[in-house]
């Protein structure tokens, strides 16, 4: 079978930079190889910077996003704990079940799709009864919207509670600033803005996290994700350790995020969000003279996850397919918004203004053949 090329204008995965393919394929070595161990230095101190994080601890998990957050969440809570996550979307509800797997009795805070979540909410319910952990998600990739962070940090703080944080989308395309944000744990991936193939799942954890994590009554319910072991083999952080065996880090997975990461860097964190915000402001100017408007309230929107509303006279799957077939994937929306609208994503390498002039031509030339 002939394998197609597209154009990945979905959620994720997007499409890589052409370096960052090629890296997959360079001869391999094994895990503990000294080159493969600098390999790793650099995959962590790189990844700090784009974390915004002076943390130790801050390594892509071998796992999707997904296993980066569950991580974080079976590290951090165990049975006897409470934890408060705030849900503007699909993605909140995920935070909520793997805090809930982890044993914590959890409360949950909810929006309106589209809205995000008044950082009073959070005081008002902390006040009621103390959390040892409040969650939110970053970048809300089913809404497209984005829930400001860092006046949650601060109750939660003051409030003794740890911030854990879900930027699976946001990550490299807008700030995160873990350090400047007051986040102390938080969960990203390798295929969204990072621009590296799925696979991967960065984490961190900042010096209350790793307390909380050694504080803990009982040792985590997991062997692959537990902390203290994992970090025999990444590195402790006095160095005082010889690394040893956990499990057989992907190696070609790791040369081709530690060459994405080199190209973040060339790049410069201000010039990529900056060139996210011109791709977004791109895209919707384009579709709005395509007749076509946003979901998502002005101010709450992102510019990599883009949620576009479906014309009642225009065919939702016909739309999708015939784009598919002409070479481009753009996505349907996500639960309750599922035939309403359609999800248009602009992530690390696809956030180019060639790139979205090639949908919106199609787009155009589509919309007219699926009129119902
Ligand atoms: C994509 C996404 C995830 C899941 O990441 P995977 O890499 O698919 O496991 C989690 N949270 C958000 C907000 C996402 O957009």
């Amino acid at each position: 079978m002939l394998i197609p090329e597209r154009l990945l204008m979905g959620p994720g995965p997007s499409n890589p930079h052409p370096d960052v393919t090629q890296a997959l394929a360079a001869p391999l070595v094994g895990h503990l190889d000294p080159y493969f161990l600098q390999v790793m230095d650099e995959t962590m101190s790189n990844l700090r910077v784009v974390f915004g994080t002076d943390n130790h601890h801050t390594i892509p998990m071998s796992a999707t996003g997904s296993g980066g957050l569950e991580t974080i969440m079976l590290n951090m809570l165990e049975p006897g704990d409470e934890a408060v996550v705030g849900i503007i979307g699909y993605f909140g509800h995920r935070l909520a079940a793997m805090a809930s797997k982890a044993g914590a009795t959890v409360r949950t805070l909810e929006e309106d799709l589209g809205q995000v979540i008044d950082p009073g909410r959070i005081q008002a319910e902390l006040e009621k009864k103390p959390a040892k952990l409040v969650a939110v998600v970053h970048a809300e990739t089913s809404t497209g919207a984005c829930q400001p962070l860092e006046e949650i940090g601060k109750i939660a703080h003051d409030h003794g509670a740890l911030f854990v944080v879900d930027c699976v989308t946001s990550l490299a395309g807008m700030p995160v600033d873990v350090d400047k944000t007051g986040i102390d744990a938080a969960g990203s991936c390798s295929q969204k803005c990072i621009g590296s193939p799925p696979g991967l799942g960065p984490v961190t954890f900042g010096p209350k996290a790793i307390e909380a994590s050694n504080n803990r009554r009982r040792t985590p319910p997991t062997w692959y994700f537990d902390l203290s072991l994992l970090f025999q083999y990444w590195g402790e952080s006095d160095g005082a350790k010889d690394r040893v065996f956990h499990h057989t880090a992907p190696v070609a997975s790791i040369y081709a995020f530690h060459r994405a990461l080199q190209l973040i860097l060339e790049e410069g964190l201000e010039n990529r969000y900056q060139r996210h915000r011109d791709a977004h402001c791109h895209l919707v100017s384009g579709l709005e003279k395509l007749g076509l408007s946003l979901f998502t309230p002005e101010a709450h929107r992102l510019p990599m996850l883009n949620v576009v509303n479906i014309p009642d006279a225009i065919d939702d799957v016909r739309v999708r397919k015939t784009l598919l077939d002409r070479g481009i994937e753009i996505s349907a929306g996500f639960g309750p918004l599922q035939g309403k609208t359609w999800r248009i994503g602009l992530m690390g390498y696809n956030a180019d203004r060639k790139r979205i002039d090639i949908l919106l031509g199609e787009l155009e030339e589509v919309l007219k053949e699926a009129r119902k």
